[in-house]
């Protein structure tokens, strides 16, 4: 397994709760010969980082107008984007302190657009880079030719969404047919506190450090998920699963990261 020796975080989930100097510790404490970072979000650290011309901000503004889903049950709609839905993409990556996030984006052609940005020095697998965003995105499921939100999309780079936490897994069942049944949402909230996630939810930070560890396993190792639904590198769909088992880890995985940390017990 080889490790990255440089692992960036770019924070750009626009939470109140999401504190990536508490991530950055957790990783140190496993990664202890990476470099971790923290960076501002990722267009805006890259638009300034390269002296971005007018020219090259509209082409990625339109890029990113492209691969918008448009429609969630057809993957291959091709639309030409309308000069509005360029201006919009534009406003959105020229202001960092923007925090809409109306749109639905798929995820793999975001990681495609996003890795055009990463500078030629930092593009090997020797560089891991992990963005956090607000933004939506979602990625096409074959069985049921749809797509499907998502928390997270990995490649290089990966990509975790702090709005998706919230929209893309499911809440409890009962939740629903309460809902359905006309029970206010707030007083659901309250009954299901500790079962679902909200929006700055307090454990944010908590929750995220299992799909950063996600990120780097992919990284490293090529493989996506473990099968242990214990395990913190599960592919969880309940917000449930993913407040229970917060970094439980499998045995397996437990003892892969306890040799990377170094800190291996017993035989
Ligand atoms: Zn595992």
């Amino acid at each position: 397994m080889r490790i990255p020796s440089y692992i960036y975080l770019y924070d750009g989930g626009k939470s109140k709760s999401l504190k990536l100097e508490s991530i950055l510790e957790y990783l140190k404490n496993i990664f202890r010969k990476s470099k971790i970072q923290i960076r501002e979000e990722f267009i805006t650290y890259y638009i300034k980082n390269s002296n971005s011309s007018e020219k090259e901000i509209t082409h990625l503004a339109r890029e990113m107008a492209e691969i918008k889903v448009r429609k969630i049950e057809n993957r291959n709609a091709e639309f030409e984007p309308l000069p509005g839905e360029i201006e919009y993409e534009k406003r959105r990556l020229s202001e960092s302190s923007n925090k809409s996030f109306g749109i639905l984006y798929d995820g793999f052609e975001l990681i495609t657009t996003l890795s055009k940005l990463i500078s030629k020095e930092e593009s090997g697998l020797n560089h891991c880079h992990i963005i956090f965003t607000n933004q939506l995105f979602a990625t096409w499921d074959e069985d049921d030719k749809r797509y499907h939100a998502r928390v997270s999309v990995y490649g290089f780079p990966s990509i975790i969404s702090t709005t998706g936490l919230v929209e893309a897994l499911a809440k409890p069942r009962g939740f629903y047919l309460k809902k359905q049944m006309g029970i206010d949402v707030n007083v659901l909230k309250q009954e299901f506190v500790t079962r679902i996630i909200e929006y700055d939810d307090p454990r944010m930070t908590e929750l995220m450090k299992r799909y950063v560890m996600q990120a780097i396993f992919y990284h490293t190792t090529g493989n996506l998920f473990c099968e242990d639904k214990i395990c913190c590198l599960y592919n969880a769909h309940w917000q449930e699963d993913v407040i229970q088992t917060q970094l439980q880890l499998c045995h397996k995985h437990k003892e892969i990261v306890d040799q990377i940390s170094q800190f291996k017990q017993g035989g």
